[in-house]
C-alpha cells in the first residue's frame, strides 16, 4: 500500500505531493495511495547525530536489545528517525535494519585511556594498543569509531589529552585506514587542537575550540556536534569535583560559559553543525527539539539552519537520503511553519518511518 503526502516540503518551500512506496519516495503519482498527510510542513525525518542507546539512564551499559529498542523508540516518537550512536558498550548490530527503529549509524565502543573515562563504557587501552583497538571497534560499528580525546587526569587535576599527540593522530589514521569515520569527544583546548589537525571527521562537544581551529574546521569540512544540552550540565560536574579538583571545576565552568560563543563562531565560520543531544547516561532521550532550540537561542543559528542541522543536512552527512526521488521514506511533519517559530518542533503532527506511519 502506497502512502500519499501533501504539504510544504522543506527546504524546497513549495507545496508538493509525494508518494511513499515501501521505503522509497517518488514524485510520480501512484494511483490508489492512501493520503496520510494533507497540509503542514514536511521535513526529512530528524536526526540525533550524537546519542547513546547502549547506555541506560544513570550510566550503566544496557544489558538487552530490548533496552536499546526502548530508548530508540523514545527518540523516534519525538520525530527522530535516524540516530548516530556515538559509542555503545553493548553491541546491537541486529537492530540495524529493524523496521520500527530509527536508522542507525553506529560507532563500536568508545576507545578510551585506562582508568580515566566513565566506568564500564569504553575499551580502555594504553597508547601502544590504540591503533589496533580502533581497527577492531571500526569492525564492531557500521561506519564510525568513537575516540575519547580527553578527560580529567586526576594526577594533573584538570582535563588532559587521553594519549600523546602522535597516538591520537595515529588513532584517526587507523579509523580512516579501516574505512570508517572518526568522532572524537573533547572538552579541552589541547585535545581538540590535536584532533582537528589530525583530520578527525567530527568534534563532539568541542568546548575548547579556538577561533583558529574553527577556521581550520571550516576549511577541512570537519563537523561539530555541540551537544549544548550536555554542556549545560557542566555546573553539576564542577560542583561535585570542586573539593578534590578545584582547577578542573573552574575550567569546566569557564568552558561552559564560553560555549555559546564558540558555537556561534563556528556557525558564522561555516563549520557544518549537527544536532546531537548526548542522550544516554545522564541525559534523557527524546530531547532533539530542545537541542534545536538551544542552537537557535544560545548560539544564534537561524531556524532554517537549525532545521538543516537536524534534518536534511544531517541525513546527507550520515548517508540517509531525504525527500528526493528515490530517497528514504522517513518524514516528520509539523502543523505550523518551524521557520517562523522553531518551538513547533516540540510536537510533530505526523511521523513516518520507512514508509510506515509511526504516529
Ligand atoms: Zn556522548
Amino acid at each position: 500500500m502506497a502512502l500519499h503526502v501533501r504539504g510544504v516540503l522543506l527546504p524546497d518551500d513549495e507545496v508538493r505531493d509525494l508518494w511513499l512506496v515501501g521505503d522509497r519516495v517518488t514524485f510520480t503519482p501512484v494511483s490508489g495511495a492512501e493520503t496520510v498527510v494533507d497540509g503542514g510542513f514536511v521535513l526529512p525525518g530528524l536526526v540525533d547525530a550524537h546519542c547513546h542507546i547502549g547506555i541506560a539512564r544513570g550510566g550503566a551499559p544496557i544489558t538487552s536489545l530490548d533496552q536499546a529498542r526502548e530508548l530508540a523508540h523514545i527518540d523516534r516518537d519525538a520525530g527522530v528517525l535516524a540516530i548516530r550512536d556515538a559509542g555503545s558498550p553493548y553491541p546491537y548490530p541486529e537492530l540495524d535494519e529493524e523496521p520500527d527503529l530509527p536508522r542507525l549509524a553506529r560507532a563500536g565502543r568508545h576507545v578510551a585511556p585506562p582508568k580515566r573515562y566513565l566506568r564500564d563504557i569504553g575499551v580502555e587501552v594504553d597508547a601502544t594498543e590504540v591503533a589496533a583497538t580502533v581497527a577492531a571497534q571500526a569492525r564492531a560499528g557500521n561506519g564510525w569509531v568513537k575516540l575519547v580525546g580527553d578527560w580529567i587526569d586526576r594526577g594533573v587535576g584538570d582535563l588532559a589529552p587521553a594519549w600523546d599527540a602522535d597516538t591520537l593522530t595515529a588513532a584517526v589514521q587507523a579509523a580512516h585506514a579501516a574505512g570508517v569515520r572518526a568522532a572524537v569527544h573533547t572538552f579541552s583546548e589541547s585535545a581538540v587542537e590535536i584532533m582537528v589537525r589530525a583530520g578527525v571527521d567530527s568534534v563532539e562537544h568541542g568546548t575548547g575550540l579556538s577561533l583558529d581551529l574553527i577556521d581550520e574546521m571550516a576549511r577541512r569540512g570537519t563537523a561539530l556536534i555541540p551537544t549544548m544540552i550536555n554542556i549545560a550540565t557542566f555546573g553539576g560536574i564542577a560542583e561535585q569535583a570542586r573539593g578534590k579538583f578545584p582547577g578542573y571545576a573552574e575550567h569546566m565552568l569557564a568552558l561552559r560559559d564560553g560555549f555559546p560563543e564558540v558555537v556561534r563562531a563556528a556557525y558564522e565560520a561555516g563549520v557544518p553543525i549537527y544536532v546531537g543531544t548526548d542522550a544516554g547516561g545522564g541525559i534523557d532521550h527524546g530531547l532533539a527539539a530542545e537541542e534545536m532550540l538551544l542552537l537557535h537561542e544560545q548560539a544564534g543559528m537561524a531556524p532554517i539552519d537549525v532545521l538543516a542541522a537536524a534534518s536534511w543536512g544531517a541525513r546527507q552527512w550520515l548517508g540517509f537520503p531525504g525527500l528526493v526521488e528515490g530517497g528514504l521514506a522517513d518524514l516528520t511533519v509539523y502543523p505550523e511553519d518551524p521557520r517562523r517559530d522553531l518551538r513547533v518542533v516540540r510536537a510533530p503532527s505526523r511521523t513516518i518511518l520507512r514508509g510506515q506511519v509511526v504516529r
